[in-house]
């Protein structure tokens, strides 16, 4: 491949740190630019809030990441990370209704967000050509004269905050999570504004860590039990690096986790299953619980802008955030890095339009079945067509269907882990699987 001048990440959160990768494959330099100080602490930084809630990379996130920097799931794992099959090892709710485990084995990590950032960015700064460079903001694009062309960044260095200086660029890529600037950026340049949409699901998570031993959940590494119509809250424990579990329990529209061991006991055990309140009951708490807020998912659709200037990209959470629970943003970060990296294979022309197209296909999937759960609820504004009804309906029918059938269950996991497409939950043979169960059947 041929190499030419220097590419600027805004960001070195995951989605960042994968992108210099990516770019590290064609940009003879590579610079990743964020405004905290990166240190190789175990707790969490300012940037990056959601450092102490539980996390896990799911099959397609850890089949991407391995391919970016192969050897990093041993290398995690080496540090403590728990390999799990999604399927047997986790458990999943949905509703009411726990989803039979189905086949073939999913590979996932727990690890936490903190530690899998430290890894990814050891590895990355490793690279040839590669700087990551802290406790500097970037404030703003330079661009060419007619503005269609971004030529690099303008930085503000934290301990000078009057020293504004310029870092020319052949492409600038913002993974700035969701607070990105591109937006309002590109507004300055006359570019009219991004489409987007939210979804105002006023999330609020409380987190507590416990001690992992080997009778908890029967030897089980995790249970996730999602949001539904009919109940404002949901959690999960997921097993993380150093025989802990994390514990995450959140409430949406209003509904607030008390962060007091009282409070959290009583809100765990009104989850489905049990798992989670037996971690809270029984296990030996390491730390005090931490709390954070998440008021919106946002989706921006730069695939829909008419105008877009060359030598610039958006990926990771700048360009969509998921519901937290899930658990799919640094899995669909890492999926963009490989997509970049792919792409960059071919060249940088037209590069723009080829990543948020490819990269729209990507989000799609997690973005609408989020979305598409987030909407059930009636409090929320937003369309509903007569078609996303009749697919909501079907799906409640699905879940109650998956209880009880490890094919309906295995294939509604591969959705959740990034390996499969929604679209396969309305395959055939799977529809005729759904309308054959009687309803109200477990
Ligand atoms: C409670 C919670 C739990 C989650 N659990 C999971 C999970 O289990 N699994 C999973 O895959 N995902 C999970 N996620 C999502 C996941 O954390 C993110 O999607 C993923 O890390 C990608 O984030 P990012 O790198 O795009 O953005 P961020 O992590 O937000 O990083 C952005 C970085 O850019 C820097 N920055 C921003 N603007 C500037 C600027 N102008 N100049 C310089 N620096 C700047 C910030 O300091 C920050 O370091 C969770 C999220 C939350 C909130």
């Amino acid at each position: 491949m041929e190499e030419t001048g220097r590419a600027v990440v805004v960001g070195a959160g995951i989605a960042g740190l994968l992108a210099a990768r990516a770019l590290s494959d064609v940009f003879e330099r590579v610079a990743v630019i964020d405004r905290d100080v990166l240190t190789a602490g175990a707790t969490g930084r300012r940037g990056v809030p959601q450092g102490p809630h539980a996390h896990a990379l799911l099959a397609g996130g850890t089949a991407a990441l391995e391919h970016l920097l192969p050897g990093l799931g041993d290398e995690l794992v080496a540090g403590g990370a728990v390999r799990a099959d999604l399927q047997h090892d986790l458990r999943w709710y949905s509703g009411d209704h726990r989803l039979r485990a189905g086949r073939p084995r999913l590979e996932g990590v727990g690890v936490s967000g903190v530690a899998l950032e430290r890894a990814v960015r050891d590895r990355v700064r490793a690279l040839p050509g590669v700087t990551i460079i802290g406790a500097c903001d970037v404030v703003g694009l330079t661009s060419a004269p007619g503005r269609d062309l971004v030529t690099g960044v303008r930085l503000l260095p934290r301990a000078d905050s009057a020293a504004e200086t310029r870092l020319a660029a052949d492409l600038v890529v913002d993974a700035g999570g969701r607070a990105s600037r591109t937006p309002a950026w590109l507004e300055e340049m006359g570019y009219q504004r991004v489409p987007e949409e939210s979804v105002e699901i006023g999330l609020a998570c409380v987190t507590r860590h416990y001690r992992r031993e080997p009778h908890h959940l029967d030897g089980g590494l995790g249970a996730v039990a999602g949001f539904h119509p009919g109940t404002r809250r949901g959690g999960c424990v997921i097993a993380q690096e150093g025989d802990r579990f994390a514990v995450t329990v959140a409430g949406v529209l209003g509904e607030h986790p008390p962060g007091d061991h009282a409070g959290l006991l009583a809100f765990a055990e009104s989850l489905p299953g049990g798992e989670v309140a037996e971690v809270v009951r029984t296990a030996q708490p390491l730390d005090d619980p931490v709390r954070m807020s998440w008021p919106r998912h946002t989706r921006r659709y730069y695939e829909r802008v008419r105008r877009f200037p060359d030598g610039l990209l958006v990926l990771g959470d700048a360009l969509c955030t998921f519901n937290p629970l899930h658990g799919q943003g640094a899995s669909v970060a890492a999926l963009e890095a490989q997509l970049l990296a792919r792409l960059l294979a071919h060249g940088t022309d037209r590069l723009a339009r080829r990543f948020f197209r490819a990269a729209a296909s990507l989000v799609h999937g997690p973005w609408s079945i989020g979305r598409g759960t987030d909407l059930r609820f009636p409090e929320l504004g937003g369309r509903r067509t007569a078609a996303a009804r009749l697919v909501a309906a079907y799906l409640d029918r699905y879940r109650a269907a998956a209880a009880g059938d490890p094919v309906l269950g295995g294939a509604l996991v591969r959705v959740f882990a990034l390996t499969s497409p929604p679209a396969r939950l309305f395959a055939p043979d799977l529809v005729a699987r759904v309308l054959r169960h009687r309803a109200g059947s477990r």
